[in-house]
């Protein structure tokens, strides 16, 4: 392929891929927008594989060996799992990064191919791609072990750690200086080997020290790291559309950042320096035996409490994702706008463990997208709904946010269910959420427990519908 052909190709997949972005903005135009983002993939890898002039059998090996293992991870990952490989995947991302680097950097023909002001501006470019990738990569592995239950949820706070975090950043800038000056003498391994073990420790504290209920905003921003990660990487591989294309996730990633910190009421950088959720942590807030009895309920009962409501409000959470529930929720709805009740869904922006993941299970589950509405729509709706279906939520229904100031989620706003009618309440048992807080609305006059798996409740539920 030519030189003018392969541009013109990464012209068009970065337009690709502005309109796949564009389109994953919404619900309805999301499939098209993943079609516009695999053609943009596949017209990119062609165009740079046919402009490749060395060894083609180690990047067909390579690609082979790596694509086999994207599809039997993606074939085998279940649904409740994806936001742990997404942070495993934004991992991968920084250690390309970090590769790429040294590989430039030991690269032989280096120092003829540049000199001067070039070797300084080559040198920090790979300085600063294997400093973002070994953040990314060791920050995004912390975060994989917290969304997995490996690592706990509290926030780790070493004394002095904002003066730590200082030291390491005035420790990295004072690297790159010694590693510029060094290398264009033919060294500079050791400043890099040290600013490497520094980046990822700072990844791993920086993750630790964040509290479990502001983990969706280091999910967001681990993968704008990602993205810049990769745009690094087209620095240091002068490939213009990986530059783009790593500006473009890193900058989405970044608004993705601030809508998670707007939605959870949260200063970014204040998120960032960690610490919120210490409070009452672990399992802290006012105890059980603190908030009175549960009121347990039965299925036939939520089925005739639905059947009889004219407005319901669905709010689903992570446990929907784990009974993997959405199917039969969507028979019910069915079920009940036959009968003429009017369901709607209420999801709050940082239910279940990654951005949009209720909006994913509920579009699987072919619930019609215009009864599906975010938080701040509906919220106000509340006094006029007669039945609450809490699915699997906790977290974002728990009105400790907005009357306990020491609880790890205080300011947080929430779906407000209590100040409708009934409020029916699906979880196995009396476990806390995410942020380790109990959950008084479960103890509140107008809520009713329907204990066990979600999906075996609503199919009872279902049966007596
Ligand atoms: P929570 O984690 O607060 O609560 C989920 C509830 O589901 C639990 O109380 C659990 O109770 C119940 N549950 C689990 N499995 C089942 C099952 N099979 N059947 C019925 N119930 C079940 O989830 P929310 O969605 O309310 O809140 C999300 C939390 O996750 C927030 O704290 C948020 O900050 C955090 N987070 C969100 C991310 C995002 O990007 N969206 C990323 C990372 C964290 P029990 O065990 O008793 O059944």
């Amino acid at each position: 392929m030519s030189e003018g052909i392969i541009t013109a190709s990464y012209v068009g997949a970065t337009i690709l891929f502005i309109l796949a972005l564009g389109g994953l903005s919404n619900q309805e135009t999301a499939r098209r927008g993943n079609l516009y983002g695999m053609i943009g993939m596949a017209v990119a890898l062609i165009a740079t594989i046919s402009g490749v002039t060395g060894n083609l059998g180690i990047l067909i090996g390579g690609l082979v060996l790596g694509g086999t293992i994207g599809l039997i991870l993606a074939k085998r990952v279940q649904m409740t799992e994806m936001p742990e490989l997404v942070a495993m995947l934004h991992s991968l991302v920084g250690l390309a990064a970090v590769l790429v680097g040294f590989a430039n950097f030991m690269d032989p023909e280096r120092l003829s191919h540049y000199s001067g002001i070039e070797l300084t501006i080559h040198d920090v470019e790979t300085y600063l791609g294997i400093l973002i990738g070994a953040v990314t990569l060791s920050g995004s592995i912390i975060a994989f072990g917290k969304l997995s239950g490996k690592i706990g949820g509290n926030p780790m706070l070493l004394p002095a750690r904002h003066f730590l975090n200082l030291l390491l950043l005035l420790g990295s800038i004072y690297l790159c200086v010694i590693f510029v000056e060094e290398s264009a003498a033919g060294g500079g391994t050791l400043p890099l080997l040290i600013m490497t073990g520094i980046a990822l420790l700072f990844g791993i504290h920086m993750v630790m020290a964040i509290g479990g209920a502001d983990m969706p905003v280091v999910v967001s921003m681990l993968n704008s790291y990602s993205g810049w990660a990769a745009s690094a990487t087209g620095f240091m591989l002068n490939n213009d559309l990986l530059i783009v294309t790593g500006a473009l996730v890193g900058s989405s990633g970044a608004i993705l950042s601030y809508i998670m910190c707007r939605a959870m009421n949260r200063k970014f950088i204040a998120v960032i320096a960690g610490g919120f959720g210490t409070t009452s942590g672990g399992g802290g807030g006012a105890s059980v035996e603190d908030q009175g009895e549960v009121v347990e309920i039965h299925a036939p009962e939520v089925a005739a409490l639905m059947s009889d409501a004219k407005e319901v409000m669905i709010i689903p959470g992570y446990g929907m994702a784990v009974a993997q529930a959405q199917h039969i929720v969507n028979e019910i709805t069915k079920t009940l706008r036959s009968k003429k009740v009017n369901v709607r869904f209420g999801i709050h922006p940082v239910a279940g463990r990654m951005p949009g993941h209720m909006n994913v299970l509920l579009a699987e589950a072919k619930v019609p997208y215009d009864i599906v509405f975010e938080m701040d729509e509906i919220n106000d709706d509340f006094p006029k709904i007669d039945v609450s279906i809490v699915i699997g939520a906790n977290d974002i229904v728990n009105p400790s946010a907005q009357t306990d100031p020491d609880s790890p989620i205080a300011g947080m706003p929430v779906m407000e269910p209590w100040l409708g009618g009934t409020t029916v309440v699906l979880k196995r048992g009396m476990a806390t959420g995410y942020a380790g807080v109990q959950n008084p609305l479960f103890f509140k006059e107008n809520t009713r427990m329907l204990f066990g798996d979600a999906r075996k409740s609503l199919d009872e539920v279902f049966k007596n519908l």
